[in-house]
């Protein structure tokens, strides 16, 4: 079986960037982002299930899901979430099995961004987080969603503490440097993956 190497890390913090330098080694990437709106697209069980609840004005002419009217039916409804979450959790769990079975090489990623929140860590060999300091994560989440710092400061007030983070963490990739300090890091944290590797083939 392909070993398995959860990431996971903040608002900001370079989930996506990280991801995307590991990708340059040729590491298959499955992004529970992605996969959660696989499950949703029609066709899917997923979908048909949410139409059956709310109805087809929940969907665009296209037949595609409109995510804003969902977000607001939520909004309108708290309870919604619940099921929406009882509904999708398990269908974005199984298919994010599916794909690390149909992996190839010799280890692949599983980015989470709320992994620890929902104790998915189990589902990965090793759990490596993506460490900045909470300065740098606002300054850099403001500039990229051009939002204030109090959006961001609750959003991060919602999700696991930096620290509750690094518990979790076998290995910690620390972003608070430049493009190059990155992909120095990554390219040491591949090198080891790759010599793991070898005892789960
Ligand atoms: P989210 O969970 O919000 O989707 P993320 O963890 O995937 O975020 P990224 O989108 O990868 O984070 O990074 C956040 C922003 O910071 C992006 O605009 C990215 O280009 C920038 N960034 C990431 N790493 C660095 C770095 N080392 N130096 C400068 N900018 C960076």
């Amino acid at each position: 079986m392909t070993m398995v190497i959860g990431l996971t890390g903040g608002i900001g913090s370079g989930k996506t960037t990280v991801a995307e330098r590991f990708g340059r080694y040729n590491i298959d990437i499955i992004d529970a982002d992605i996969v959660a709106r696989e499950v949703v697209e029609p066709g899917t069980p997923g979908l048909t299930a949410i139409v059956d609840k709310l109805g087809t004005d929940i969907l665009l002419t296209d037949g595609t899901l409109d995510r804003s009217k969902l977000r607001q039916a939520i909004f309108d409804d708290n309870s919604l979430k619940d099921w929406l979450n009882a509904l999708l959790h398990p269908m974005i769990r199984e298919q994010m099995k599916a794909d690390i079975a149909q992996a190839t090489s010799p280890y692949c990623l599983l980015v989470i961004p709320l992994m620890v929140e929902n104790n998915l860590q189990t589902m990965a060999h090793r759990l490596l987080v993506v460490d900045v300091s909470e300065e740098v994560q606002i300054a850099r989440t403001r500039q990229r969603d051009q939002v204030d710092a109090s959006h961001v400061k609750k959003i991060l007030a919602a999700q696991a503490s930096r620290q509750e983070r690094l518990d979790a963490a076998d290995d910690v990739i620390n972003n608070n440097g430049d493009s190059n300090e990155l992909d120095d890091a990554v390219s040491e944290l591949h090198q080891q993956y790759l010599a793991m590797s070898l005892h789960y083939q």
